[in-house]
């Protein structure tokens, strides 16, 4: 008999936390989990799929006026921002207890609390003191808005889900993938929108081409993209509107500001000093391949060790800290070619190596793009263009990156991913037949390299 009250002590109930407990509990660990919000985490709960929820809903907008060029009378749409947050809220009710339930099915103890490491052996949820041969933290991160004057003025992707409603103006902060996805949604549902990036084009880190169409793209479809621009202060009009002051001087006024300016990680009040666990320069603790932190017993996955910050990435940490410490399967979480998208509209979905990245790393790089409007517009009046790229090692024929901006981009890269961590070649690609008429086959009929 265990000298402990469990094996292993998951705090967070996240993604990561809640496959790492389920998984280490089918190997027969005796598991017991805390969360202090609400079992799902960021992603279901304040992220992922609200977000996709509130994408779906702008989308709509769109979709309406391309019917029409298809025959459709649709006679003026109107669009009810109480009624999506109810079902949104509604859908993630049912999700938050189909976590509850996979826990308990799985024979996981559940505590709702906040979870404080005592020792590297016991760790306290509200008064209890709770021992375990094993410490897994998963805690996430949170958003974050920068110093300034008026902050107390801005939300973020955490109110934003909660509104009560729709703002007619919307002043969006960042360049990253919260901001380029809520720019999207507030502008698609009807909101007058602006977003305001520090650097010279938004989503740092993708590939050149992709940031230039999708910048150019969104601004077609109405957002205001302001660039090399940054916000000073923050002031409430008379009206209760946000009154935004820009470093040049230059004012606008808004409904709402939203800032989308990163996350950090959940770290505050964990008992880490306590027991000197180590952490970077963010609060991110520090973890090596198997996720263990520099006490042996003690484990962190997800977002709150600031690797890649997405769900499938912390599901799989948390899946081979499972495997490895309770299933006797040695497993190393595989950060390499993990495939993202950027739910904007248009959707941005990538894999692999940028351009730019390719070129520092090879001395023979190939690029193909094709850039096209897609059969389902070309009846229509709208203006949005497909964008695919291709990144090929010269040498090896590998494909290194797959690149698109474009309708059901994320849909279509998530095949090609399996394509290029299997190391298929540009042969590969050409010999595979296209599915036609669709825009997938795009990325096998692309034969004369640009570059
Ligand atoms: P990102 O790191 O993607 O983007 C943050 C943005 O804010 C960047 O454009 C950054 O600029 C800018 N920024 C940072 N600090 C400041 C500042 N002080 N003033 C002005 N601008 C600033 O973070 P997000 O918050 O968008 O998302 C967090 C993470 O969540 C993402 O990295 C992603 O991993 C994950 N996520 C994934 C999604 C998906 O898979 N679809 C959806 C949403 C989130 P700069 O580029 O100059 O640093």
């Amino acid at each position: 008999m265990s000298e402990y009250d469990y094996d292993l002590f998951v705090i967070g109930g996240g993604s990561g936390g809640v496959r790492a407990a389920r998984i280490a509990a089918g190997y027969g660990a005796r598991v017991a989990i805390t969360e202090e919000h609400r079992y799902g985490g960021t992603c279901v709960i304040r992220g992922c799929v609200p977000k996709k929820f509130m994408v779906y809903a702008a989308h709509f907008a769109e979709d309406f006026h391309d019917a029409e060029s298809y025959g459709w009378n649709v006679e003026s749409p109107t669009f009810d921002w109480n009624l999506l947050i109810k079902n949104k809220d509604n859908e993630i009710d049912r999700l938050n207890s189909i976590y509850i339930k996979l826990l308990e099915n799985a024979g996981a103890t559940i505590f709702n609390g906040h979870g404080t490491v005592l020792t590297p052996n016991s760790v306290q949820v509200d008064g209890d003191t709770i021992t375990a041969d094993k410490i897994l933290i998963a805690t996430g991160g949170s958003p974050f808005i920068p110093s300034l004057s008026g902050s107390e003025h801005a939300i973020t992707s955490n109110e934003a889900f909660y509104l009560e409603e729709l703002p007619e103006r919307v002043i969006v902060v960042g360049g990253g993938y919260i901001a380029v996805e809520f720019a999207g949604i507030f502008n698609g549902l009807g909101s007058k929108t602006e977003l305001v990036y520090r650097g010279d084009q938004i989503l740092r880190g993708f590939d050149q081409d992709i940031r230039d169409h999708l910048a150019e793209e969104i601004g077609k479809k109405g957002i205001q993209v302001l660039l090399n621009q940054t916000i000073e202060s923050i002031e409430l009009t008379a009206e209760g509107a946000r009154k935004v002051t820009y470093a040049n001087g230059e004012t606008s006024v808004a409904d709402q500001v939203m800032y989308a300016t990163g996350r950090i990680p959940n770290t505050e009040n964990l008992g880490l000093d306590t027991i000197n666990i180590e952490t970077g320069a963010t609060g991110e603790i520090l973890v090596d391949q198997y996720s263990r932190t520099n006490l042996d017993n003690i484990y962190a996955v997800g977002d709150v060790t600031d690797k890649i910050a997405l769900t499938p990435v912390a599901t799989m940490e948390g899946h081979c800290f499972a495997d490895t410490q309770f299933g006797n399967t040695e497993r190393i979480a595989d950060h390499r070619e993990v495939p993202s998208a950027v739910f904007s509209q248009p959707q941005v979905a990538t894999v692999g190596l940028t351009e730019s990245e390719a070129r520092e790393k090879f001395t023979h790089i190939e690029t193909y793009k094709s850039e096209f409007c897609s059969l389902k517009l070309s009846l229509t009046d709208n203006t949005e263009r497909t964008l695919m790229k291709l990144i090929i090692d010269g040498e090896s024929e590998r494909v290194l990156g797959a690149h698109m901006v474009g309708a059901e981009s994320a849909e279509i890269l998530q095949g090609i991913a399996i394509a290029i961590r299997a190391g298929a070649t540009k042969s590969d690609f050409d010999r595979t037949v296209g599915i036609h008429p669709s825009t997938a086959e795009e990325f096998v009929t692309m034969r004369t390299p640009v570059s």
